[in-house]
């Protein structure tokens, strides 16, 4: 019975690609052509380069966390009209292999093999498991990698970029160095091991709960670290975020008395952001009001 069920099932699903693919075959006669960004911060610079000349698909749905999310079979399948994958890897999209895998002859453009020159690691960082992913949370990282996909769109196709996207990221560089130069302190504790590049960029240091993924548990000793940090430093907040479980920072917040502020990530965009017309800059603007009341700058 089982084996009738699983076979009728893929006679279903093989004819359900079929008719798929012809309307994959009709979309590539139109002139539009389709790029998908794994998720939010590429998505964001792409869109703006790029408007309405083609069509930009994000692949990780709103509100969804990125480092848990893989594309279905379906999702895969219709990726199959696309022009460009721009991805960032690192074990964020932990399907790329998969993916390229399934799609043999599409074009990917993946950023960490551009952009690993340009990171200026250090020695004990060249392991792949000691990399930072989030290159998109240093504004000068961002637009590095902007310039990256400005290359890259324009060796596909694209003649017209709407460059203004660069001189707003410039601006927001030129806040984050001018606000975080002079503070009066030098550290930050964070819940999720994202802040790196930020860290490096502006002249402060991370101390993590958690390693690179949200989703992880931390273990009780680097809960009782950070405790001891706070209190020998006698530090007035910590950071965490919207995606995370509170349960962590409470358990800090009542045995140290500090604040909990909400250090965006920007790994994706929530509906209400949405709503209210927030993105990337507007976002990371507000995570340097929050970084200057921390660092205590001037
Ligand atoms: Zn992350």
């Amino acid at each position: 019975m089982k084996k009738t069920i699983i076979i009728i099932f893929n006679i279903i699903f093989l004819f359900s690609c079929s008719s798929w693919n012809k309307i994959i075959e009709k979309d590539l006669s139109k002139d539009k052509k389709v790029i998908y960004t794994s998720f939010y911060p590429i998505y964001f610079v792409v869109k703006s380069l790029i408007w309405n000349e083609s069509e930009v698909i994000n692949i990780v749905p709103n509100w969804w966390e990125p480092h848990e999310y893989e594309p279905n079979l379906r999702q895969i399948w219709e990726m199959k009209k696309a022009d460009l994958i721009i991805m960032n890897w690192l074990w964020i999209e932990s399907y790329e292999n998969k993916l390229r895998n399934s799609l043999t002859n599409i074009n990917f453009f993946i950023i960490w093999n551009n952009i690993k020159n340009l990171l200026k690691l250090e020695k004990n960082q060249e392991v792949y498991w000691n990399i930072d992913p989030h290159i998109w949370l240093s504004p000068k990282m961002y637009l590095d990698m902007s310039n990256l996909l400005i290359i890259e769109l324009e060796k596909n196709w694209y003649k017209n970029l709407d460059k203004s996207i660069i001189t707003k990221l410039e601006n927001l560089d030129k806040d984050y160095s001018a606000w975080l130069k002079n503070c009066f302190r030098k550290e930050i504790i964070t819940s999720h091991k994202a802040f790196w590049y930020l860290a490096r960029d502006y002249w402060f240091v991370q101390y993590a709960i958690f390693w690179i993924s949200p989703e992880e548990e931390p273990s009780v000793k680097s809960i009782a670290d950070t405790i001891d940090l706070i209190k020998k430093q006698k530090l007035k907040y910590i950071f965490s975020e919207n995606y995370i479980s509170p349960k962590f920072a409470n358990t800090i917040k009542n045995e140290t008395q500090v604040e909990v502020l909400n250090l965006n990530p920007v790994e994706t965009l929530s509906d209400s952001e949405k709503k209210s017309w927030e993105n990337y800059i507007s976002i990371m603007q507000r995570n340097l009001e929050l970084l200057k009341k921390w660092l205590e700058c001037k």
